[in-house]
């Protein structure tokens, strides 16, 4: 039957893919990719022939339908993103929504994302927690941050390098700096590195070694 898969991908070791991954991604008639040539590398990798075509961010709005109706005439057509679970911060909502709204049947893989192995590594209590995705860059940023005072999950942001000092001056100022945090960089990759403390703690650490590479920064949520 014909239907959309979301199918993780790895989001640094390209070890990290299931099995069933594989077989679906060389099984679909066609795989909708962020970054073609990105994707491309991983099906070579796996030697997977599918044809791929181009979903992102700027052309989602207009392909959506022309998608669904394609699994409507009985293609079926797998989802990736560049790397981790397609929806999450990443384009997947849009499509997977208007597929529910017209009864095309969605199947969502299991597989990498960075906020589970970023959460668990931190130490910090994970039986409930509460991802926040990036922060606004500008507008809604002040007001976001502030709507997590009283937060007393365990909150995950994703973050770049080159704001990673701001945000926990940031976090330090409304969550008082011996808030403890983690800082986990390159998961999964060669230079992965898992840093504990408190937020001022992490500030200061990070001024003094500038970070690169992609970054989950896991907080502790507000003692009761
Ligand atoms: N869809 C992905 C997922 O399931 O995690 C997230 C995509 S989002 C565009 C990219 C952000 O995820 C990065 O800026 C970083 O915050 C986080 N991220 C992705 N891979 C990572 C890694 N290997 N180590 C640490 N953080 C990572």
């Amino acid at each position: 039957m014909s239907k959309l898969f979301l199918v993780p991908t790895p989001i640094g070791n390209l070890q990290d893919i299931t099995f069933r991954a594989v077989d679906v991604l060389g099984k679909v008639d066609l795989i909708l990719a962020e970054d073609t040539r990105q994707t491309k590398k991983l099906l070579n990798h796996y030697k997977i022939n599918t044809p791929l075509q181009s979903h992102h961010m700027f052309n989602e709005h207009k392909s959506v339908e022309a998608v669904c109706s394609k699994i409507l005439d009985g293609m079926t057509i797998a989802l990736v993103s560049d790397a981790g679970t397609p929806g999450i911060s990443d384009p997947g909502f849009l499509l997977v929504r208007t597929c529910v709204e017209k009864d095309i049947p969605v199947e969502t893989l299991p597989g990498p994302t960075a906020l589970i192995p970023a959460l668990v590594n931190s130490g910090l209590p994970c039986d409930r927690f509460s991802f926040e995705g990036f922060l606004p860059p500008k507008k809604g940023r002040n007001k976001r941050i502030t709507g997590l005072t009283e937060e007393t999950r365990t909150m995950i942001f994703y973050e770049s390098p080159y704001r990673l000092v701001k945000t926990l001056d940031e976090l330090a100022i409304h969550f008082g700096p011996g808030r403890y945090a983690s800082v986990s960089r390159e998961l999964s990759k060669i230079f992965e590195e898992n840093i504990r403390g408190t937020l001022s703690f992490l500030s200061e650490y990070y001024t003094n070694k500038p970070p690169k590479g992609e970054i989950v920064i896991v907080v502790a949520g507000r003692r009761d």
